[in-house]
């Protein structure tokens, strides 16, 4: 039987307490099923780790990571980091260039009991997450921004063939598991070259995979698409920043931020992350949502289960999502989707559904 090596990082904020609660869950779950073995490793990152290690992601947490099959993220609040990490990437964004995690992979699907400005939604959203128009991440070395003079700012964006193939492999092979269709998002019309590339090297992957059906929409368009017909969708590929946007378009179509999972992916090794963020205003009062940490790490467990063919280990994130989703269709939820659970009383609820 295979040991799977987990890292988990709580974050700040309402890291503490969702990421918490997910382990809580996934602990409980694990002990009902001797088949898989999880060897769980707390490692510091955020405020805590400035205070003990002089850094917000000490090396010594990347050099961990690296041996690890997969980790567990909290938010982190750079936001509340002294100015001295301004100009360096915040944790996430670190983890995700240092390790490539160059697939960032966000559901968005209507939950039974939960209100929501959309119903019947099931769709994915492949985000190319290496490149694209974030600077940070977007050169070998620098910054891809620049001021040249007080009042003259430049960002670049980036599109290269290979991460542009890489990611929208990754969504046609995930359109084969599921209802083998595939939209890809762009502004080729304007963006021309950037995102033009975007769109061109999509449709010339999509020849290896015939029988998919395949779209595309600017993203503009693509917007209202989602707003009018969210349940058209199946599996969605688009770049780094039209993905982050998107995501949260759709997170807040289904439900809202608290509920949306996610994880970043390269071959070898996932990150289980939440979109939502640190949640200052809330944080300490026990009430904040860890449905999106469960889910995503329910999505890592899957990732990993089809990765080493381990049936036992998809059978262990089918059982905590199903747990996940019927406390939440009998109505048991955190104040932002309108229940009086706490954090710790959904993980209870959560634990006891398990059977
Ligand atoms: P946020 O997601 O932390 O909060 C936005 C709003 O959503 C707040 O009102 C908050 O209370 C609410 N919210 C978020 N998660 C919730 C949950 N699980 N349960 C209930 N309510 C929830 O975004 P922000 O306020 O813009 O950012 C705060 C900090 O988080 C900043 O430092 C930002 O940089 C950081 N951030 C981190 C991540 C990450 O770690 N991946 C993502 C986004 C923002």
């Amino acid at each position: 039987m295979k040991t799977y090596q987990l890292g988990v990082m709580y974050g700040d904020g309402i890291g503490e307490e969702v990421v918490k609660a997910t382990l809580d869950v996934l602990k409980a779950a694990n002990q009902m099923n001797d088949l898989v073995k999880l060897d769980l490793e707390v490692l510091p990152m955020g405020l805590k780790a400035i205070d003990e290690f002089g850094h917000p992601l000490p090396e010594q947490t990347k050099e961990k990571l690296s041996k690890k099959d997969g980790w567990i993220m909290g938010p982190h609040d750079s936001a509340a980091y002294p100015d001295r990490f301004n100009e360096e990437r915040n944790p996430s964004g670190e983890l995700r260039h240092h390790f490539d995690l160059f697939a960032n992979i966000r559901p968005a699907k209507s939950v039974k009991g939960i209100k929501s400005l959309v119903n019947d939604a099931d769709l994915v959203i492949y985000r190319e997450n290496t490149e694209g128009y974030y600077p940070d991440r977007n050169m070998y070395s620098g910054v891809g921004e620049w001021m040249v003079t007080p009042d003259v700012a430049l960002s670049t964006g980036v599109f290269t063939r290979p991460a542009i193939e890489r990611i929208a492999r990754a969504a046609f092979e995930a359109a084969m598991t599921r209802h083998k269709q595939v939209t890809i998002v762009h502004k080729a019309n304007v963006i021309r070259l950037g995102t033009g590339l975007f769109k061109e090297v999509c449709l010339e992957v999509a020849k290896e995979y015939p029988e998919v059906k395949v779209n595309d929409f600017h993203v503009d368009a693509m917007a209202a698409h989602l707003v009018k017909r969210i349940s058209d969708f199946d599996i969605i590929v688009t770049e780094n920043m039209f993905g982050d946007i998107l995501s949260d378009l759709t997170g807040e179509l289904v439900g809202g931020l608290g509920l949306s999972p996610a994880i970043n992916a390269n071959h070898t090794q996932a990150m289980a992350q939440a979109v939502h963020g640190s949640a200052p205003d809330i944080v300490g009062q026990d009430i904040a949502n860890p449905v999106g940490v469960m889910l995503s790490t329910v999505m890592l467990l899957d990732w990993l289960g089809k990765k080493h063919q381990d049936n036992h280990l998809i059978d262990l994130a089918k059982k905590m999502e199903d747990a996940i989703l019927s406390a939440l269709e009998k109505g048991k939820t955190t104040p932002d989707l309108g229940g009086t659970e706490s954090t710790e009383s959904f993980a209870k609820v959560v634990i006891n559904l398990l059977n």
